[in-house]
């Protein structure tokens, strides 16, 4: 059974092809426009998409059909044995999903295949199953995105309920502001990452927010480090400069900690020992470093998506549609992405 998968939720055009649960390719097309505004700018990533589309479902195609073998590098043919369509119906920017989300009807129709519609979320968390070891159910995941911070309870691949969640603004945001603070570019995260490594963790300070339950919250954080540099700068202009490593490594000792500190205790209430990251703030070699000793000191099981599989990828949609389909969830044409959506 094979599914041609499309991700298109924001800055990112992906497809991917699974057979049968083996994801056979992942294109991804970054969009770099992005940068010189400081953030995603929604209209220009409409049109990123628009263009970006066609080569990377061709791309994803033919990696798919030479990897397959039994079609050669006949792309044509290898899209005659699709067996289903799935693209991310939400959350994300409406522009950006209604490419997305048209391209796929398209081809559904033109196929005359079922159309699966996935929660870009949910296909954060089962990143985790593309590749081995796997996790077992039931497992905890912190998803860590742009836009998201949740900690999510999985019961099966299609039962995953929200256990905790951000009240202001996502860890993602969290780094990419403190970037800003700091004059770096946009996206900022991964260079704190990258300072982080040659910097001091325990030279600055700044506050852990006392949020009750299994909730988070980064924006008195954000205004901490406002304050902070304002503080230091008027005492020394070169300050941000001549404490870069010092200031990137403590930022992110703190943003961790605090999501560290919330996935602890939600295995501790739960009893649940296999825990999960994923998000694009997966990526951070902070937090996984910290996450894989949490799990060694309480020996608790923990994995940690490749790469590729934490930002935004299709092969992650894939993966989710690959249970739909077994499970028959399908939608029919008339399915409408929308901006929010819970699952
Ligand atoms: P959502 O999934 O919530 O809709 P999104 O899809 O835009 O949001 P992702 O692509 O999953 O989010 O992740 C992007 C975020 O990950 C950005 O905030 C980026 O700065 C952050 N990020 C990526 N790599 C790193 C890193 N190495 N360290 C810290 N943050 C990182
Ligand atoms: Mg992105
Ligand atoms: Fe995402």
């Amino acid at each position: 059974m094979t599914i041609l998968a499309i991700e298109s939720s924001c800055d990112e055009t992906s497809a991917a092809i699974i057979r049968d649960g083996e994801i056979l390719s992942n294109f991804i097309a970054n969009q770099t426009i992005h940068e010189q505004y400081g953030g995603v700018v929604p209209e220009l990533a409409s049109r990123a998409h628009m263009q970006n589309i066609v080569p990377v479902v061709n791309a994803a195609l033919q990696k798919a059909a030479s990897q397959a073998g039994e079609n050669g590098n006949d792309t044509a043919a290898f899209l005659q044995s699709v067996n289903a369509i799935a693209f991310t119906q939400a959350p994300g920017l409406i522009g950006s999903l209604l490419v997305g989300a048209q391209f796929a009807k398209s081809l559904a129709l033109a196929l005359n295949v079922p159309l699966i519609a996935v929660h870009h979320m949910q296909a954060h968390v089962l990143a985790n199953l593309i590749e081995d070891p796997k996790p077992v159910f039931p497992f905890l995941c912190l998803t860590v995105s742009g836009g998201h911070t949740q900690i999510v309870l999985c019961e099966s691949p299609l039962s995953l309920k929200v256990i905790g969640e951000t009240m202001d603004d996502a860890a993602g945001e969290a780094f990419d502001k403190s970037a800003k603070l700091l004059g770096l570019p946009y996206p900022g995260g991964p260079l704190i990452d990258k300072y982080a490594k040659e910097g001091n963790p325990k030279r600055f300070k700044f506050p852990e927010p006392q949020i009750p339950g299994l909730g988070f919250s980064f924006s008195g954080l954000k205004t901490a480090i406002l304050y902070f540099l304002q503080e230091n700068t008027a005492a020394n202009p070169r300050f941000v400069e001549e404490n870069l490593a010092d200031i990137c490594a403590s930022i992110q000792h703190r943003i961790v900690s605090i999501l560290l500190n919330k996935l602890k205790a939600a295995a501790l209430t739960t009893g649940i020992d296999q825990l999960c990251i994923a998000g694009g703030v997966s990526a951070n070699s902070g937090l996984r470093k910290a996450f894989t000793e949490l799990g060694e000191q309480n020996n608790w099981k923990t994995f940690i998506p490749a790469f590729q599989y934490c930002t935004d990828n299709a092969a992650m949609i894939a993966m989710t549609a690959y249970y739909k389909y077994l499970n028959e969830e399908f939608v029919d044409l008339g399915a409408s992405p929308t901006a929010r959506a819970e699952f």
